[in-house]
């Protein structure tokens, strides 16, 4: 078998999740609203399941879908985008990462990483032959070191990988921090892949700028973003990738053999989704950054040090002198059997030697549960 499948863990989100049900805790592991998304949504996506179509769509995705994602590019970022040519519609950001990492790097590439990683990073660009190379933003602003992260760039470096708005730190690049890694990336010629599902998950006048829009990077980035978070349904898996023709060409080849299509039915809706107005894009961020205030200020009072959140679903804290045990996994072990509670360690976000003070909570939930969260976590300490 192949190791690297074989050699690593269940993922945390999963591990997590089947502890939290078997200990009736409150879920605050894995990434996923608890209310679902908006009910015209999934009343568009009812009728198109019952008028169908119903069998296999383009492989690049529905026309509609894919124009909705080239108008949105449009819209937000002011990115001209051919829908025919530069937009791919997928299973998921998952599988969006998967077929452009395949289609993007050849054995003995290297790849650099930011760490913290989102699970999937590593195992996929081993998959495909990559080397990884791993820069970490280090708390607790988690700020990226320009020194380390040109010292990662050199004449190997086929793809930087990037995560902005980024799991789990919940930290937005900055504009100097952005133009770096671009500025990398043309003089060594390497591809950008960037990973933007929490792209609208933007609080506090914080603004969400897709490398690509950047000076010469139109031709040399992917950009993935996840309807999954757009619109709080994360059980829908549906992805869509943005990049330039000559790029999209081996990414659909990737595709053609990963998923092939994705349900018409949820495409057509995402479609109808992405056209929502404004005030359905400012709602969703207003409302998240209102329940991140409701945990962080519940968290910090039960002594937890909530570092900054300026995007995405997530909390990370600090836990010392709360007596919940010396790393990252036990304290999160002493939360799910004791307290009731489910949260997620940070250190399973790196490929090595990581920090074991930090745990991550996830937000996006009703206010009642997050009460309930804060009420068990109280009792318990
Ligand atoms: N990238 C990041 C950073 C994520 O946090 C997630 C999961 N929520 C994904 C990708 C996967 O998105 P999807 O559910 O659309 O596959
Ligand atoms: N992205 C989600 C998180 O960070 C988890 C998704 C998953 O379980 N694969 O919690």
């Amino acid at each position: 078998t192949n190791p690297v499948f074989t050699g690593i863990a269940t993922t945390v989100f999963e591990t997590m999740s089947r502890l939290a049900m078997a200990h009736g805790a409150v879920n605050l592991g894995q990434g996923f609203p608890d209310v679902d998304g908006p009910v015209d949504i999934r009343q568009a996506a009812a009728d198109a399941l019952l008028q169908g179509p119903n069998q296999y769509p383009p492989m690049l995705g529905i026309p509609d879908l894919r124009q909705a994602v080239a108008e949105a590019n449009r819209r937000f970022y002011g990115l001209e985008v051919d829908p025919q040519t530069e937009v791919m519609v997928t299973s998921g950001a998952t599988e969006a990462l998967a077929d452009c990492i395949f289609a993007l790097v050849s054995p003995g590439d290297e790849v650099v990483l930011i760490e913290p990683l989102y699970d999937c990073y590593l195992p996929l660009v081993k998959q495909a032959g990559g080397i990884p190379v791993r820069v970490r933003v280090t708390p607790p602003n988690w700020s990226l070191d320009a020194e380390a992260l040109k010292a990662a760039f050199s004449d190997k470096t086929k793809a930087v990988l990037i995560n902005n708005p980024m799991n789990p730190t919940a930290k937005v690049f900055s504009d100097e921090e952005l133009e770096l890694v671009a500025s990398l990336c043309r003089q060594y010629d390497a591809y950008a892949i960037c990973d933007e599902v929490y792209e609208h998950l933007v609080f506090d006048g914080h603004r969400h700028t897709p490398l690509m829009t950047l000076d010469g990077m139109r031709e040399r980035t992917v950009r993935i973003g996840s309807a999954g978070k757009t619109f709080s349904l994360t059980g829908w898996k549906v992805g869509y990738v943005t990049g330039p023709a000559a790029l999209m060409d081996p990414i659909a080849k990737a595709h053609q053999w990963v998923t092939f299509t994705t349900p018409p039915h949820l495409q057509m809706a995402v479609a109808y989704g992405l056209r929502k107005d404004d005030s359905y894009y400012d709602g969703l961020s207003q409302d998240l950054a209102a329940k991140r205030d409701r945990m962080a200020a519940g968290l910090a009072a039960l002594g937890f040090s909530v570092l900054p959140c300026n995007a995405t679903y997530f909390l990370t804290c600090g836990f010392e002198g709360l007596g919940l045990g010396r790393t990252d996994v036990e304290a999160c072990e002493t939360l799910v059997t004791a307290a009731g509670v489910a949260a997620v360690p940070v250190s399973a976000f790196y490929g090595s030697d990581a920090p074991e003070g930090y745990i991550r909570f996830c937000f996006c939930k009703q206010d009642a549960v997050i009460d309930e969260a804060l009420a068990r976590l109280s009792a318990f300490l």
